[in-house]
């Protein structure tokens, strides 16, 4: 039997709610409401009778609606963590009595929920979209340029720009006026959450999971380290170690990734979104991103959902 690509926020929350149950102590689970009115959860899974001194502490998530192939994952992941056997009913590799007592793992399966619900598919597998159709349907069709995906802006407001009548999804509303790329603004939920939780946890680590087309790549998959400069030192050494596992366990598993983790090229306007947002976590923590091809035939809904959950086992065996 396939396991279900769990990519909806009425997916993500019936699992929620089977998850607490068998959980019990095990799950926490914490939630802000974004403007939309959806619930942004946050859901941390750890043994509540070892001190949270003693354990180390890892976040997950993913800002982008139009990547829901890192919510599968994530949901993957947690269903090893509370039943003992992946979505599929495979059972894990992991040893989870000693993961729940070594870590605390936070996971943020949807970090835009309001743009979710707005994708047209639950999964971007290539069937329907090229991949214009696709970006545009991501951050809307340019009013100047039909057919072509709209400018990519950290904070915009409808009364300023000339803008897509049909907003991209990447895209999450915070007023009546203003939307946001969620991980270019700490005023997106997907920040909020974050500083939320680590108020109490301190994270040290921070995968984030995101997917993107690799048009013309022999790749199929990567690891992102921080723009260059950002991390440096110890950690920035550990940052790539950390990625070179995941590459590593990639390959075993069949996939064509990216031989190395490689450093996020932005430049200019982009570059400064990810200095002003991340530029302090990146001196403090841990940070890398997964990049999994997205909206192509040979990018099956398992083989999206297999790969993030992948970089999920690898993190949290690098931690315990
Ligand atoms: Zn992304």
């Amino acid at each position: 039997m396939p396991a279900p690509f769990i990519a909806k926020q009425a997916q993500l929350e019936a699992k929620i709610a089977d998850w607490m149950e068998i959980a019990g102590r095990t799950l926490r689970v914490d939630s802000i409401a974004s403007f939309s009115g959806h619930k942004v959860y946050a859901l941390t899974l750890t043994d509540p009778a070892v001190p949270l001194e003693r354990k180390r502490r890892c976040y997950f998530s993913q800002p982008h609606a139009h990547e829901p192939g890192t919510t599968a994952g994530m949901a993957d992941a947690i269903e090893q963590l509370v039943t003992g056997k992946d979505l599929a009913g495979n059972a894990t590799r992991l040893d989870i009595e000693k993961a729940l007592a070594k870590a605390i793992l936070t996971f943020n399966p949807i970090g835009n929920p309001q743009g979710r619900e707005a994708a047209p598919v639950p999964c971007w597998d290539g069937s329907k979209y090229t991949n214009d159709q696709f970006w545009c349907w991501m951050r809307g069709e340019d009013p100047d340029n039909p057919g072509k995906m709209w400018k990519r802006l950290d904070l915009w407001d409808t009364r300023v720009e000339r803008h897509p009548k049909r907003i991209g999804i990447v895209y999450e509303q915070i007023d009546e006026h203003r939307y946001v790329e969620p991980n270019r603004s700490h005023l997106s939920s997907f920040f909020k959450l974050f500083f939320k939780l680590d108020k109490e946890f301190r994270y040290e680590r921070w995968l984030d999971l995101h997917q993107t087309e690799f048009e013309k790549s022999q790749f199929n998959c990567m690891v992102l380290l921080p723009i260059k400069g950002l991390a440096e030192g110890d950690i920035l050494a550990e940052d790539a170690a950390w990625g070179q596992q995941v590459v590593d366990a990639w390959t075993r598993a069949g996939y064509r990734p990216q031989p190395k983790p490689v450093h996020l090229g932005y430049t200019g306007e982009q570059a400064e979104y990810f200095r002003k947002n991340w530029g302090e976590l990146h001196k403090r923590m841990h940070c890398i991103s997964t990049e999994v091809k997205n909206n192509a035939p040979d990018a099956t809904p398992e083989f999206q959902m297999k790969a993030q959950a992948i970089a999920i086992e690898e993190s949290i065996q690098r931690l315990v």
